[in-house]
């Protein structure tokens, strides 16, 4: 039975990164009929965040990473307080995480040690100094259980440290890395059990990877290294190793790791800038996997179908954000105009900021027409705000010197072209087929030899003045939305 989890820490806020992890380990075990764990590693207080965990389970459900055991939450809520190996909570497992610990020391792969902080730090400067690696030197190693045992109950400080064997070949056949050994010489005796009663990450994780009957592991490369130690800890526990892939890091295209400094990366700034949770899993199932065609589309339940971890790539990927861009406007594109204009209506509600435009969409009872309008237009969602604005409110109109091609002209000579042209609209009958696609370009085409403009820049003025912008949805279906007031309003304020 494959078992597989994602196990973030709740920090604050969800890279990227972790939902390309998340992702093939939850295609692993679906493909294979197995079960997806979400375990949340918060062993570390400083590094927590309120409210972090509800962020993670809220994230997995943006994207359809549905876990089959995890905590249960009013956002997912399970059955069995979220599985059978409940709680799935680290912070609340330290009963478990000290008994372990204590077992791995009655079979000597583990010691108490009494060190204190300031003899440690000498020990690292003296080898420092002498061009050491810097490792604990086994001083409480051969120290007797029972006397130690003494010693706490009388109150000593101490940690738990792994008792690393001398002259073992310590080595996995990752997934990805391939072959990676360690030599266990090279091994520090890796605090297990803080003095505060607190396990650190090796002991809880594999702890925890133990008991919960974890199959297959992929994470991030930054963990390989801590692989020798886990070798040691899940053959203490008499556990067959579980089969590991260590994805590699993603570079950012301006160099070096994907980071915040350089550009977004984390899941709710990427869906609050308006990407689809659909794009992004998409975008983020070739961030390191290949098919072996060159298709590009895949829902998730498509992913799942072809994933193996055979395919996982060894290269760190590099994150091509207008790849990501471009897979964006496609998603956009698919959807039939209902869809899209859930979609649209999903993402206002959430992130949208302009309060005013929030409530004229939200309430807007004609929304389909305008976004047909759009849909083939725009990348992002956010963008749906932007370009629709002008429906709802009368925007500024730019300085004609500073348009192209307009600028040429003389302001009054626009603007009398302008009145002019509401002068025609003002002929129409808003109720009668007059107002047709031919009629008006008709009469814009007339407008414009009366002036001596040239056509296409008769209709950019129309458009500046009607929209507010050089950029819009096509000018005759959005005069058709505004209406015939509507529009002559506009024009006759151009003066
Ligand atoms: N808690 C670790 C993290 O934040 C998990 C590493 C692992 O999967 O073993 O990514």
């Amino acid at each position: 039975m494959v078992r597989t989890r994602f196990a973030p820490s709740p920090t604050g806020y969800i890279h990227i990164g972790s939902i390309r992890t998340a992702l093939y380990s939850y295609a692993y075990a679906k493909k294979h009929g197995g079960t997806f764990i979400l375990r949340i590693e918060d062993t570390d207080k400083k590094r927590e965040m309120e409210g972090g965990v509800e962020d993670i389970v809220k994230a997995l459900k943006v994207f359809g990473l549905d876990f089959d055991e995890g905590p249960s939450t009013p956002l997912r809520k399970l059955p069995g307080n979220g599985g059978p190996y409940s709680p799935y909570i680290q912070s609340q497992r330290l009963d478990i995480y000290k008994g372990k610990a204590e077992e791995l020391v009655e079979n000597r792969k583990a010691y108490y040690c009494f060190c204190s902080e300031e003899r440690l730090l000498e020990l690292r400067e003296k080898q420092q100094k002498e061009g050491k690696k810097p490792m604990y030197d086994r001083k409480c190693r051969d120290l007797d259980i029972q006397e130690s045992r003494k010693k706490i109950a009388d109150g000593e400080k101490y940690v738990v440290r792994l008792n690393v064997p001398s002259g073992r070949k310590l080595g996995i056949d990752d997934k990805v890395m391939g072959k990676v050994s360690w030599d266990s010489d090279e091994v520090d005796d890796q605090v297990l059990l803080k003095s505060d009663g607190f396990p650190t990450y090796h002991l809880a994780v594999v702890v925890d990877d133990v008991i919960m009957g974890v199959t297959h592991i992929t994470r991030g490369i930054e963990w390989l290294a801590s692989v020798p130690k886990h070798i040691l800890l899940f053959e203490a526990f008499g556990y067959k190793m579980p089969v590991m892939a260590h994805m590699p890091v993603i570079l950012d295209p301006a160099g070096g790791k994907l980071s915040k400094r350089k550009g977004t990366v984390s899941v709710e700034d990427f869906l609050k800038q308006g990407y689809l949770s659909e794009a992004l899993l998409n975008f983020l199932m070739l961030l390191g996997w290949a098919p072996d065609d060159d298709r590009e589309f895949f829902s998730l339940k498509e992913f799942v179908k072809v994933f193996s971890l055979e395919r996982l790539n060894r290269a760190s990927p590099v994150f091509d954000r207008l790849k990501l861009l471009w897979f964006n406007g496609e998603y956009i594109r698919k959807y039939s105009t209902k869809d899209f204009a859930k979609k649209v209506l999903d993402w206002t509600r959430e992130y949208c900021d302009d309060e005013k435009m929030k409530k004229a969409i939200l309430e807007d009872t004609d929304l389909t027409a305008k976004l047909e309008l759009i849909q083939e237009r725009i990348v992002l969602l956010s963008e749906a705000v932007t370009s629709l604005q002008f429906f709802y409110e009368r925007m500024p109109v730019p300085d004609t010197k500073t348009v192209k091609g307009i600028k040429r002209y003389e302001v009054s000579n626009l603007k009398k072209a302008v009145v002019d042209y509401a002068e025609v609209i003002s002929r129409y009958d808003d109720a009668t087929s007059q107002w047709t696609h031919e009629d008006w370009e008709k009469n814009i085409r007339e407008l414009a030899d009366k002036y001596k403009i040239k056509h296409g820049d008769m209709f950019m003025m129309i458009r500046l003045v009607i929209c507010g912008s050089p950029i819009s949805p096509p000018l005759y279906e959005s005069l058709v939305i505004l209406g015939k007031q509507e529009v002559l309003e506009r024009l006759e304020n151009f003066r």
